[in-house]
């Protein structure tokens, strides 16, 4: 069985998305390729080559590969299918972009999600808002899988494996236009190893800057909301943490005026240390705390800022 792992990465860098895939794809077979696609991407490719575990490297490169175009990364990969038994991709917004359309074209079901391998047909994948787990078998000539990176440990790198490069597809019905790249200083939530995220309490975008925003940065972390706050718009849609945002497991999560709605608990609950912060003793976020602080966060936030010097 030969496993096919799509990297994610942004040209330049291979994110440990990646590692955690290959640590997925591992349990599945020992005969795992990394699929780099990209445009001026020779280092990425290299990167993957480091990764434990790896067979070979394949370096596709395109204009619009290099631009993330769905359509161009779904006929590369459909090109190069033939030659595994499993295709899988991170679970992440690019990741979910492109994974229906490429079952779609391979007559697959595709399982998203996955948070386990049972073995080289069955999978374990989280439904209703992460509150069942469901275990379901496939049948598919080539599989389909999202991966939730959250999920596995990151394959270690002490690799040597060879790139291999082979063309890489253009779209014919899609055009690059333009983009809007997000300058922050600021870790990549999903990959941050302290989340700071603030809920409806705050009020305010202006508000949401004064309090959560600085407590990330002596921190060193990155900013999540609830939907609350970002449909509000006291933060941007891209912070949001839940069964409709991201899904986070830091080593730190601190939740400040956030209630804990289950929508919410679905995409930070794994986190390893939970930090609360709720005037409501009663508030749901509570139960999944490991910490949690009953009070105000006018008077919690500035008194923690203080103790953090
Ligand atoms: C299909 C679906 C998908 C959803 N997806 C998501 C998702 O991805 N992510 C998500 O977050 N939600 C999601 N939701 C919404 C979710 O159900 C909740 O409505 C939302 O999480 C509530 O956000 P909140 O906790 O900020 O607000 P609230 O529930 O209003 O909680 C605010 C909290 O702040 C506390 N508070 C108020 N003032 C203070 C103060 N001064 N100091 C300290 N604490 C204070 C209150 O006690 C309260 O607990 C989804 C809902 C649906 C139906």
């Amino acid at each position: 069985m030969a496993v096919l792992v799509v990297a994610d990465n942004d040209n330049a860098h291979l994110r440990d998305t990646t590692h955690k895939t290959v640590t997925a794809a591992l349990a599945l077979s020992s005969d795992v390729d990394v699929l780099v696609l990209g445009q001026g991407a020779d280092a990425v490719a290299a990167a993957a080559g480091k990764i434990d575990g790896v067979r070979k490297v394949i370096l596709a490169e395109s204009a619009d590969l290099g631009h993330g175009i769905a359509e161009a990364i779904c006929d590369t990969i459909v090109g190069l299918a033939g030659g595994y038994d499993a295709v899988l991709v991170p679970a992440t917004s690019a990741g979910k972009n492109f994974a229906p359309r490429v079952a779609a074209r391979l007559d697959a079901s595709p399982i998203s999600d996955v948070i386990e391998v049972v073995s080289s047909d069955t999978f374990v994948r989280p439904i209703y808002a992460g509150n069942a787990l469901e275990t379901v078998q496939t049948a598919d000539k080539t599989k389909v899988l999202t991966v939730r990176p959250t999920a596995f440990k990151a394959a270690g790198e002490g690799g040597s494996a060879a790139v291999e490069k082979v063309a890489g597809a253009s779209a014919s019905k899609t055009r690059f236009q333009s983009e809007e790249m997000v300058k922050s200083d600021r870790p990549e939530l999903t990959a941050a190893k302290i989340v700071v995220s603030g809920g409806r309490a705050m009020g305010s975008a202006e508000e949401f800057q004064k309090v959560i925003e600085p407590l990330a940065d002596k921190l060193g972390a990155a900013v999540g909301a609830s939907r609350a706050a970002v449909d509000a718009g006291y933060a941007p849609n891209d912070y949001q943490v839940g069964q409709t945002g991201k899904v986070v497991a830091p080593a730190l999560y601190i939740a400040i005026g956030i209630s804990g709605a289950i929508q919410h608990l679905a995409g930070m609950k794994d986190s390893k240390v939970i930090v609360a912060i709720n005037k409501d003793a009663d508030a749901p976020i509570f139960q999944v705390a490991d910490y949690g602080i009953v009070g105000d966060y006018k008077t919690v936030v500035p008194e923690l800022m203080a103790a953090l010097g």
